[in-house]
C-alpha cells in the first residue's frame, strides 16, 4: 500500500469541514494512520512550500497558511497519492466548482489560493512531506 500526506489547510478547519473530509477520507478506503493539528510559522511554510519562494503569491501564501492550525494526516491505500489528489480536485477551487463539482476543494474551497486541502503531488515529495510532520515516518 501506499502513504500520502494530507492537510486541511487554515481556512478548512476554521470553517468547520474537518469532519466531513475525514468522512470523505474514511469512505474512499484511505487509513488514517496519524494525525496532528499544528500552527506552523512563516519558516516552515517557507520550507514546505519552496518551490513556490520566486512566484509573485508566495507571500499571500505564506500569510494564509499561517492564518491559523492546520490538520495533518497520513493517509494510506493502494494507489494513494493519485487518488488522493483525484479526491480534492484542482487547486483553483472556483474551477473545481465547475468542473469537478464533488471535490474536496469544490465543497470548501473559495480560489486558487484558499483551496482548503493539499496533496502530495508525487512519491518523492509524499515521502518529503511526511517526514517534514512526522519524523519517526518509516519509507516504505
Ligand atoms: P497543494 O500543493 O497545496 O496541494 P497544488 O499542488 O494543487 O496545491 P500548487 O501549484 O503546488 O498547487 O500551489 C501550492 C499552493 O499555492 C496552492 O494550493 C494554493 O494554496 C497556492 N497557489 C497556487 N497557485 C496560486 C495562485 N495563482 N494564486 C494564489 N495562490 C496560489
Amino acid at each position: 500500500k501506499e502513504k500520502t500526506l494530507a492537510l486541511i489547510k487554515p481556512d478548512g478547519v476554521s470553517g468547520n469541514y474537518t469532519d466531513g473530509i475525514k468522512r470523505v477520507i474514511l469512505e474512499s478506503g484511505f487509513s488514517i494512520l496519524m494525525e496532528t493539528i499544528v500552527q506552523l510559522d512563516e519558516d516552515k511554510v517557507a520550507t514546505f512550500y519552496a518551490e513556490h519562494s520566486s512566484r509573485t503569491f508566495f507571500s499571500s501564501l505564506i500569510k494564509y497558511m499561517t492564518s491559523g492550525p492546520v490538520l495533518v494526516m497520513v493517509l494510506e491505500k493502494e494507489n494513494a497519492i493519485a487518488h488522493w489528489r483525484g479526491l480534492i480536485g484542482p487547486t483553483d477551487a472556483r474551477k473545481a466548482k465547475i468542473t469537478h463539482p464533488h471535490s474536496i476543494r469544490a465543497m470548501c474551497g473559495l480560489d486558487s489560493e484558499q483551496n482548503c486541502v493539499h496533496g502530495s503531488d508525487s512519491a518523492l515529495s509524499a515521502q518529503r512531506e511526511m517526514s517534514f510532520f512526522f519524523k519517526e515516518i518509516s519509507s516504505d
